[in-house]
């Protein structure tokens, strides 16, 4: 019988591509039958786009029978890079809602899930350095005279098959220490792609018995491990979060489960860390901007694969592909760094709710000082709150007290009571702790002849007048540097002289006020230098006298147990901001910064500074508390029908002319409204807070609706036309879904 020669098919199989462009849209290429076959959506693939070649990630495979749509000229892809996906479909329904929802082009959101080597089109296997023992028959007897070693050598005996590099410096193995057991024969390294099998997990450290607060929290949570539940855990510094998510954690983790754990900024947060290490034997896997891109794609295999059990990363951790997630933490959930500030305007703690109900597991929001947004979601019964009423442990909250500069005398910017507050503390052999959020040395210089004032050419804004390692002016808003000059530009007097106090100025004033005592200074310009801030803080546990000065980086979560007093010397520019959210903000931080106080034996003071003792977020914070000020805010908003009451979303503007971002502004606005009628309400344009910045003219232009759906029903067209319209004179556009930040 004569064979029939294969028909060819007459079919076109095509991918849907996203491409890492600029562009709203994503673009379909065709593929053979065989690549179709192959072919799985979140795989990469090589094509070309316009001139260039791209890698962009299948989001769908087409069914052959789709139309085709005339008007494209159908390209053929170049190349399948992988056979199998890099993003789980989960992860890839997730990035599309983002797309979506925050109204930026898909193609690029992909490239934020993605670490840079992939983006680069690297292959996913990774090459590792696996260390094993070897049979060794003398093994213990070859150990004995060094403890690291020894050490060293019980952690991997606990991974009979290996273990990588990575992992094993995380348990606190140095790479120096594997090399001389190697040298033994005591152990053996090679080269391999990575066995992805995960370890057991084993307790390291013996859980703390939880208080009834902690208990009735973890026990809440653990009804819900098999679902999606959000919660709030709503407790005060000190209060014993971290237990509550350890325990929690240990009953996922027995299940075999992962878990993600988000941080607002790794380096700034050591012990807690250390602390989610140190409780269990198992793969952790760090996600954060500062690795190399090798180790980055290398935690982001170990956590994709399955043999990370805790994933602990920042921001952009929230887009990792993870196939057994069982839980979900966000600590410090208030952290505005949750919130991409440019670019793709994404949240990170909207999106791990989304995660969550896609994964059906639970999500824990945790902070001291909860954002007012999670309030609102409590109140609409889509968080459960679970509080934490007292300090764990021993310590006691810290007592405020407010210093009214209007009466107080004065020294330098710091009032006599605090001077003596900062004596007594230092006689009782107890540490200091002095937060002012403006580095540099003086916010402002003028000449007292001719009133001339140092301003940024660039911006509506003062120069900083910066003095180490030398003298010069800079602008804190767009970098422009000058030198300082010697006499007045304008009057050429000898009158310069400088008003107000950033850090740098404070420190110089405590150092003449206690010149026996340390004082250090912990900002930007301090820390920049890799590893300095570990230095400081070792110092800071060590139980001495010292005077802590420094800004926002100090408040973050740390535990510093021998300060015992806290001052913050200017929270007067928080209170009288334009933002809405700048009360919210400024009651946080005053918790926060409090929170580093007493938390050893002794109890803890806090003084503010302040020229408005009578501000009422001020006095309700004092006489109640934190959650007493976020119901008061919860009413205001309520009433004046602001976010999160509304849905809002803020666009900007820039351009090089003033009226013409306005204009832009005015026409756009118009075409929405048009459109969406009474379901939303426009505010604006109006010039941003800073109207000028780096050269630019700035405008705003605010969207809020009641109805998220519908909002978002006129949105997406609307922008889609708007970022089609012709546009001059350099415009600058963009689009921020529930802004956090109007500035
Ligand atoms: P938070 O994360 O709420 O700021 P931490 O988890 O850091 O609080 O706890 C503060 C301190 O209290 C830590 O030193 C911790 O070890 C201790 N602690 C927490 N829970 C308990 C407990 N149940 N019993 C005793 N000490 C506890
Ligand atoms: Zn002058
Ligand atoms: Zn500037």
């Amino acid at each position: 019988m004569p064979l029939t020669p294969p028909q060819p098919s007459t079919e076109i199989y095509r991918v849907r591509v996203a491409v890492p462009v600029h562009l709203y849209d994503t673009f379909d290429y065709s593929v053979s039958q065989q690549q179709y076959e192959q072919a799985q959506a979140g795989a990469r693939v090589l094509v070309s786009f316009g001139r260039q070649s791209l890698i962009g990630v299948i989001t769908e495979k087409l069914a052959p029978d789709l139309p085709i749509d005339p008007r494209f000229q159908l390209k053929t892809i170049r190349e399948l890079i992988d056979q199998a996906p890099i993003l789980d479909t989960k992860v890839l329904t997730l990035l599309t809602w983002s797309a979506h929802y925050y109204q930026f082009p898909i193609g690029e959101v992909i490239q934020t899930a993605l670490p840079s080597l992939l983006r680069q089109g690297k292959s996913q296997d990774v090459l590792t350095y696996i260390w094993k023992i070897t049979a060794h028959p003398e093994a213990e007897s070859k150990l004995k005279r060094s403890q690291k070693q020894y050490d060293a050598y019980q952690i991997l005996k606990l991974h009979p098959t290996g273990t990588t590099e990575t992992i094993l410096n995380l348990s606190g193995v140095e790479t120096a220490t594997l090399r001389a057991l190697a040298k033994k024969e005591l152990v053996a390294c090679t080269q391999e792609i990575q066995d992805f099998t995960p370890m057991p997990v084993q307790l390291a450290q013996m859980p703390l018995t939880p208080n009834p607060d902690q208990h009735n929290a973890i026990q809440r949570v653990l009804k819900s491990l098999h679902h999606y539940q959000a919660f709030l855990l709503d407790g005060l510094t000190g209060s014993g979060k971290t237990e509550v998510y350890l325990q929690i954690m240990h009953e996922v983790l027995k299940q075999g489960k992962q878990v993600l754990v988000l941080v607002p900024e790794i380096g700034l947060t050591p012990q807690t860390i250390s602390r989610f290490k140190s409780r269990f034997h198992c793969d952790v896997a760090l996600l954060h901007s500062g690795l190399n891109d090798s180790k980055r794609l290398q935690a982001w295999q170990q956590a994709k694969m399955g043999k990370a059990s805790i994933i602990l990363g920042t921001r952009s951790a929230i887009y990792t592909p993870l196939p057994r997630l069982g839980l979900i933490i966000l600590d410090e959930e208030h952290d505005l760094s949750y919130k991409q500030q440019e670019g793709f305007r994404y949240h990170a703690r909207d999106v791990a709710l989304y995660r969550g109900y896609l994964e059906q597991c639970p999500v824990i929001l945790g902070s001291a000082t909860p954002s007012i947004d999670s309030y609102h979601l409590v109140e609409q019964n889509k968080l459960e709150l679970l509080q934490l009423n007292q300090r764990a442990g021993v310590a006691l909250l810290p007592k405020m007290h407010l210093i009214d500069l209007k009466v107080a005398k004065k020294n330098e910017g710091l009032s006599q009571i605090l001077i003596d507050q900062i004596q007594h503390t230092l006689d009782r052999q107890e540490q200091v702790l002095i937060f002012l959020n403006r580095r540099g040395y003086a916010p402002v210089l003028v000449c007292e002849s001719c009133g001339w004032q140092a301003n940024c050419p660039n911006c509506d804004a003062h120069f900083t007048l910066h003095t180490q390692p030398y003298g010069y002016l800079h602008c804190h808003h767009c970098g422009t540097i000058h030198r300082l000059p010697e006499t007045c530009p304008e009057c050429h007097h000898h009158t310069l002289k400088t008003l107000g106090m950033g850090t740098a100025k404070v420190e110089e004033h405590l150092k003449t006020l206690f010149p026996e005592h340390d004082v250090i200074r912990v900002d930007r310009d301090s820390t920049s230098r890799v590893g300095s801030w570990q230095k400081i803080y070792d110092r800071i546990q060590h139980n001495k006298p010292m005077i802590l000065l420094g800004t926002q980086m100090l408040a973050k979560g740390h535990h510093f147990p021998y300060v015992t007093l806290v001052a913050i010397l200017d929270i007067d520019a928080g209170l009288l901001s334009v933002d809405v959210r700048a009360p919210e903000r400024t009651a946080q931080l005053i918790v926060q910064v409090a929170g580093r106080a007493g938390r050893g034996e002794h109890k803890g003071h806090v003084y503010m500074q302040t020229l408005r003792p009578d501000h009422p977020m001020l006095t309700t914070l004092i006489e109640k508390d934190y959650r007493a000020v976020a119901k008061d805010m919860l009413e205001e908003r309520k009433a004046a029908r602001l976010p999160p009451y509304r849905y809002s979303v803020l666009i900007r503007c820039e351009s090089r002319d003033r009226d013409y971002s306005q204009a832009f502004l005015q026409e756009i606005a118009q075409m929405l409204q048009h459109q969406a009628g009474d379901s939303i309400e426009i505010w604006g344009p109006i010039p941003a807070p800073m109207e000028r910045k780096a050269g630019r003219y700035r405008a705003h232009m605010v969207i809020l609706a009641q109805d998220r759906a519908r909002l978002h029903f006129f949105l997406r067209p609307w922008w889609a036309e708007v970022i089609q319209l012709p546009r001059q004179h350099q415009l600058r556009l963009s689009i921020d879904v529930d802004p956090q930040e109007f500035n």
